[in-house]
């Protein structure tokens, strides 16, 4: 086993995977234009998604695996993809994780239990339907809520609702959050809004994590659990229930000391950070599809790539300043 290590003693133990940049929802922070989705040849076949996946996990330790997007599920041929991780996962120790919108879930539910899959993380933005549907362009919330039901009685080990909280939109829905974790045992990921581009962030908008925390206490008293490694999360039980809320502070707080993270892009280009700039990425895509492509060349582009993996990510108003990536494309 030959661990994916950069030049500050990280090893990278984590892929993310973004299988599609094609989404069937339009949410305001992420890219609601929608435009300039790459062709098809350009995105990765599932084939090719497994053999990177194969190829990190017997070859160089990934343990943890998360599908994302775009949103994953509009992929047609998703299931082929878990039913080739799930052969994994009988030899090699290995979580999966997928992050989704929940609109395509429901009836495919049991047959990702069944593959294998073990976490669930579900956007949620809000908890009013209208609301839902201005910040997402879909008017889902009572499907979604089924999904999480369902999800929840299926046994999945985690299930997760993501919330990006924004000022002025639904920074006034935190304790119904809290609520809504309490009432149903879950955990609720209160999210930093992030500037990506196409999404206008604005800084207005935005609302560090130590103020969202003061408004979620103001519905519970908040334990701290312990840190864990790598973790992106910090995280709290609800006193006195099942529920836990988690905050991402990715612009105010960064986490990446730990970072034990690789991204899969769409389109097959490899990045060490989520807020890492087109130049260093490397392109997994056109090396895997030329004669030169062998696994150990493939495992040498990832190892050069990590050489320049910077220490800390920049600050919010640089990022705004050079970011040219969407976040459908790189997936969270
Ligand atoms: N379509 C799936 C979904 O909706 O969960 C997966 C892709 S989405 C890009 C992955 C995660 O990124 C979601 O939880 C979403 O809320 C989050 N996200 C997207 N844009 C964001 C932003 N500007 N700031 C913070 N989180 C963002």
């Amino acid at each position: 086993m030959k661990p994916f290590c950069d030049s500050f003693g990280r090893t990278h133990s984590y892929l993310r995977v973004s299988v599609t940049d094609a989404c069937n929802m339009r949410c305001t922070y992420c890219d609601p234009s929608h435009t300039g989705r790459f062709a098809n040849d350009r995105l990765l076949s599932m084939q090719e998604i497994l053999r990177i996946v194969r190829l990190f996990v017997t070859g160089h330790g990934i343990t943890k695996l998360r599908l994302t997007g775009g949103e994953p599920m509009v992929r047609r041929d998703i299931l082929q993809l878990f039913r080739g991780i799930g052969e994994l996962k009988t030899t090699y120790p290995l979580t999966v994780g997928m992050t989704t919108n929940g609109t395509l879930l429901f009836d495919h539910l049991p047959s990702l239990r069944a593959l294998g899959l073990d976490a669930l993380n579900i956007s949620l933005d809000s908890l009013d339907r209208d609301r839902f549907h201005s910040i997402t362009g879909m008017d889902a919330l009572p499907h979604i809520l089924e999904s999480f039901r369902r999800a929840q009685e299926l046994g999945f080990p985690s299930v997760k609702a993501n919330v990006v909280i924004m000022q002025g939109v639904n920074d006034h829905e935190i304790p119904d959050f809290v609520r809504f974790a309490a009432e149903h045992s879950l955990t609720v990921r209160f999210i930093e809004y992030m500037p990506f581009a196409k999404n206008k962030w604005e800084s207005d908008r935005f609302i560090d994590f130590r103020s969202m925390k003061q408004i979620a206490e103001q519905e519970g008293t908040l334990i701290p659990m312990a840190y864990q490694p790598h973790s992106v999360s910090k995280d709290f039980r609800i006193a006195g229930t099942n529920g836990m809320v988690s905050f991402i502070s990715s612009v105010s707080d960064h986490f990446c000391g730990g970072c034990n993270r690789l991204r899969l892009t769409a389109d097959g280009q490899l990045r060490t950070c989520l807020f890492a700039l087109p130049s260093m990425e490397t392109d997994l895509r056109t090396l895997l599809r030329s004669r030169e492509g062998s696994d150990e060349a493939i495992a040498d582009a990832v190892r050069n790539v990590l050489k320049n993996k910077w220490e800390k990510h920049p600050d919010p108003d640089t990022i705004v300043s050079t970011q040219h990536s969407v976040m459908r494309a790189i997936g969270g």
